[in-house]
């Protein structure tokens, strides 16, 4: 029998592994993930502008199968296509049947935040790409100051002093996720370095032709555009099995606290991560809790117990990141 994983990031990834380690005889794990590597996405923004490292941030597969018991776990290369109740069709053809499933399709975004290739390869190329165009660039404005804007504007100044660059952000805060004190820090370091920061701007982008039109009608030119505004959820492919569970408002899967998805049809199907609207936040280490509660809720469901665990966000665990410890 078997628990099918869809998406191999740092939600899926986590759920496979703990997943191999505690099924019980008679079942085994597959993960389908469309990317030949992990992409380390952590280091994405930097390393879009910093040469050098690129190379290192596609993990394989491989340490994930190496150590678990023989047939516990299998990785297929391929992309759902399609969901049915029961299985799943693959880009390059064939099924793969299930008794589980676990959802963990993340989100696209453009670099500097995701690459578009699933080859290691083309990943590289990418960034060296990116590299580059910061490189020949001298006028550089970067739209959307979450935390992938702010790090790559702050990083390109740091690394370019001469160059200038400009972070536009559409709220009156930059960070928005993160505590309201935050953003005031940030602004004033920014300012610092050296990059003009503009808040509550929206501008129409020409990002080919490099222009960016404000509302006061003001025009501005650079040699290069980098958006960095937000990052979709990849849900398409569950509308077949149940469009129901997917948010009209935003595209992410709503699940019950117990991770399963909200359709009463489906108890045997999760979800996690990045994807899905869980309440708590869209880090890595938040989908490593999900993970444990998944995991647990399907050797339940074997078992036979129908109590499930509840996932309970926790903001302060899951969500900190170094500099929110005094803001
Ligand atoms: C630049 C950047 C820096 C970040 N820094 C941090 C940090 O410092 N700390 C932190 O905790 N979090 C950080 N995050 C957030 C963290 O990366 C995400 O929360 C995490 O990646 C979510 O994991 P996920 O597995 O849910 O989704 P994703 O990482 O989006 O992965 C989804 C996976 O599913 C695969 N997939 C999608 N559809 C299919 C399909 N149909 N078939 C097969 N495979 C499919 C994709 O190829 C992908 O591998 C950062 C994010 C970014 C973009």
């Amino acid at each position: 029998k078997t628990v099918l994983v869809i998406g191999g990031s740092f939600a899926g990834y986590q759920t496979a592994k703990r997943l191999s380690e505690t099924l019980p005889t008679g079942y085994k794990v597959v993960l389908v993930e469309r990317n030949s590597h992990l992409h380390y996405v952590f280091v994405f923004p930097r390393f879009s502008v910093v040469s050098g490292k690129e190379q290192y941030v596609f993990i394989p597969y491989t340490g994930l199968v190496r150590g678990a018991p023989e047939g516990i776990i299998k990785v297929v290369t391929d992309e759902v296509v399609r969901m049915s109740d029961g299985f799943v069709e693959l880009k390059n053809g064939g099924k793969l049947w299930f008794e589980y499933l676990v959802f963990a399709t993340g989100t696209t975004a453009a670099l500097p935040g995701k690459v578009a290739a699933t080859e290691r390869e083309g990943g590289v190329k990418e960034l060296r790409d990116m590299q580059e165009r910061i490189e020949r660039a001298t006028r550089i404005a970067v739209v959307g100051g979450g935390t992938v804007g702010v790090e790559v504007a702050s990083d390109i100044k740091d690394f370019w002093k001469e160059k200038d660059v400009t972070l536009v952000h559409s709220r009156a805060r930059l960070l928005t996720r993160f505590g309201e004190g935050l953003s005031g820090y940030v602004v004033k370091r920014l300012e610092e370095m050296g990059v003009e920061v503009r808040l509550s701007e929206r501008p129409d982008m020409e990002v080919e032709a490099g222009v960016l039109r404000f509302a006061s009608r003001e025009e501005d030119e650079y040699d290069l555009i980098i958006p960095c505004t937000g990052q979709r959820p990849n849900s398409s492919i569950l509308s077949a099995l149940s469009p129901f569970s997917i948010s009209k408002e935003n595209s992410q899967v709503v699940v019950k606290p117990s991770l399963q998805i909200i359709d009463g049809r489906f108890p045997h199907v999760f979800a996690l991560g990045d994807v899905t609207a869980t309440g708590g936040p869209k880090m890595a280490r938040s989908a490593l809790f999900q993970a444990e509660v998944v995991v647990k809720n399907i050797l339940s469901l074997i078992k036979g117990t129908s109590k499930l665990e509840a996932y309970k966000p926790n903001f302060l665990l899951e969500g900190a990141i170094k500099l929110t410890r005094e803001w």
